[in-house]
């Protein structure tokens, strides 16, 4: 899965290009695969490979951990080649691996912030109670230290 040839492809003059697509349905880093797709084009030396890749995610809202499931694309242009470096990745032998291609991606496009819902209203620090559910009665008595003092100011004046 996740594996192009490149047996036919070698034959062909360079700037020459082949399609390829893969349903998805399989676990791949944090996500579910829904589909990728893209185009190798040969290179005098190795391949450039252009991908699609559309994922799901399931994860815990950062603020209430109620489960989440996100959906992300994103596409990415690569090299792949007989002499790997930084910039390219090796090549096996007749055959494009891109799975470290897209787990990557996968990594990449993570969100710095998983929210179910833009005003999540999360977690009761003191009792958990899921306040997107329902309050709880430690609202009230979590008050600011600072508006103690005042308060206790104010009692001694009367
Ligand atoms: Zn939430
Ligand atoms: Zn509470």
């Amino acid at each position: 899965m996740l594996r192009v040839s490149t047996r036919e492809l070698a034959k062909e003059p360079v700037g020459a290009s082949l399609s390829f697509s893969f349903p998805g349905g399989e676990a791949v880093a944090e996500g579910i695969l829904l589909g990728v797709r893209g185009t190798v084009t040969k290179l005098a030396r190795g391949y450039l490979v252009h991908v699609d890749a559309t994922w799901r995610t399931d994860a815990a809202c950062d603020r209430c951990l109620d489960p989440v499931s996100y959906m992300q694309s994103a596409s990415v242009d690569e090299e792949f080649g007989p002499e790997p470096s930084d910039d390219v990745r090796p090549l096996d032998e007749g055959e494009i691996d891109l799975l470290p291609t897209v787990e990557e991606m996968i990594v990449i496009e993570r969100p710095l912030k998983v929210l179910c819902r833009e005003e999540c209203q999360g977690l009761c620090p003191v009792c958990g109670q899921n306040w997107n559910h329902g309050s709880c009665s430690c609202e009230e008595e979590e008050v600011d230290p600072r508006l103690l003092v005042l308060k206790k100011l104010q009692e001694n004046e009367s």
